[in-house]
């Protein structure tokens, strides 16, 4: 594929065992450098205040450097990016959260950063090179005939690397029947997934109800990403697989950004990406509710510098890890800013949160809250015979209870729940303010 991935996953192999200080100075290096970059490369940077380069003394001093936006990054994505660079950019574009995509650029230098980011966090759980990985993802069905030709190439290098697709967009509509799909996984018989959570979850409960057995021999771990995993989804997946669940954290906009450690703590991919929790333009204190914004040190097709992502953690003082490894630790994330219900009196609510709240009522997966711009309430409910009797009424108190006993709380029953484009699904959003906390 003309990248450098594998020299560079057995460099960072090495590099996960450098001092905390060794690595701080690595990405101080890799820091100044990327914004020396976009000050001489990228038009978009030759506006934007960004300091000297020389002048950053330490990792902290990445505070000084303005915020890139979603926003920004949606009408400027082409001044962003590297002018004249000396090798291929590549065009892609999110299969994000929100139902609007986003563009951006980047090149094979990163993807070699992402995929041996990934070997590395894989092979913290016994994962190495061949073996069977089975994806269950949105693939865009190609359109032209260099989009099917690319399309080609990649089956090839999915059966070389032991690799397969299950593109998750048929599943839902419609193209791929569940059966198919449990068929497909037992054929290839992997030993590790890598799924969305919410997509995960509704295969193995289709598979389940049409009475399939769908565990296979070789499967070892699970790992989930692109969405906040919900406790109930942990559980079915890990009692159905008979596996356990493996935490990561990207943005296809920035690239790989953490990997669960075998206890579970998120370690930061420091030697490609400076994470921070921001709270009114300051950093959150322990205990504080922050949004993350990233520094993709390794983004120069398109430098993503403080790079608001809109997702939420709670910082915290975190001691080192007892894995041993000196890459940073960060708070999981909790959900998008977008996704946290505010009641009458201002406190903000974690999706989990409400969703364990209207579990009491319901069966968790088989409902989704919105909050309008008012604050009301409406909860969406899967038609189904298991509701309890009476169970409209029990919604509406238990959300009057969460959300404040004045605000109007309705409850609709519905076929299906809603996905976005890319076929992700929000449990619980809310348009009273979108962005709460800046
Ligand atoms: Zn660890």
């Amino acid at each position: 594929m003309g990248r450098d991935t594998l020299s560079l996953a057995r460099e960072l192999r090495y590099a996960e065992s450098q001092s905390t200080a060794e690595l701080e100075a690595r990405a101080l290096t890799a820091l100044r450098d990327l914004v020396r970059h976009a000050k001489t490369h990228c038009p978009f940077y030759w506006d934007a205040a960004l300091p000297d380069p020389d002048s950053l003394q330490q990792l902290s001093d990445v505070e000084r450097l303005p915020y890139l936006t979603r926003d920004m990054l949606r009408h400027h994505h082409h001044r962003m990016a590297w002018a004249n660079a000396p090798r291929r950019l590549l065009l892609g574009h999110t299969h994000g959260t929100f139902d609007e995509s986003v563009r951006f650029i980047w090149d094979r230098t990163r993807q070699a950063w992402d995929k041996a980011n990934r070997l590395r966090g894989h092979a913290w759980h016994g994962f190495d090179i061949g073996d069977r990985e089975l994806h269950l993802w949105p693939i865009d069905p190609p359109c032209t005939t260099a989009g099917r030709l690319k399309q080609r190439l990649r089956e090839t290098r999915d059966s070389l690397t032991a690799e397969s697709q299950i593109n998750s967009l048929a599943l839902l509509d419609g193209r791929i029947a569940p059966r198919d799909a449990w068929a497909q996984w037992h054929e290839f018989n992997p030993a590790r997934v890598t799924a969305y959570p919410s997509m995960l979850a509704e295969l193995i409960q289709s598979g389940m109800d049409c009475g399939i057995d769908v565990r296979n021999p070789a499967l070892r771990a699970v790992f989930l990403t692109g969405e906040v995993t919900f406790d109930w989804q942990r559980r079915l997946i890990e009692s159905a697989l008979g596996v356990p669940t493996i935490q990561c954290y990207g943005l296809q906009e920035v690239g790989a950004i953490a990997f669960a450690c075998e206890r579970g703590h998120w370690h930061v991919s420091a030697e490609s990406v400076i994470v921070e929790i921001i709270r009114d333009g300051r950093p959150a204190r322990p205990g504080e509710l922050g949004e993350i914004v990233v520094t993709g040190l390794q983004s120069h097709a398109m430098p993503m510098i403080r790079y608001r992502t809109g997702d939420m953690a709670r910082a915290a003082e975190i001691s080192p890890c007892r894995c041993g490894r000196s890459l940073p630790i960060m708070a999981p994330v909790l959900g998008r800013g977008a996704d946290y219900l505010v009641t009458t009196d201002g406190r903000q609510l974690a999706p989990h949160e409400v969703v364990a709240a209207l579990s009491e009522v319901l069966l968790p997966g088989t409902f989704q809250v919105d909050q309008d711009e008012h604050g009301d309430i409406t909860t969406s409910v899967i038609e189904a015979d298991h509701l309890p009797i009476n169970w409209q009424n029990r919604v509406i108190q238990r959300s009057r209870e969460m959300i404040g006993r004045f605000r109007i709380c309705t409850v609709n029953a519905v076929p299906t729940l809603r996905r976005t484009a890319f076929g992700k699904c929000r449990y619980v959003t809310s348009n009273r303010r979108p962005r709460p906390l800046h």
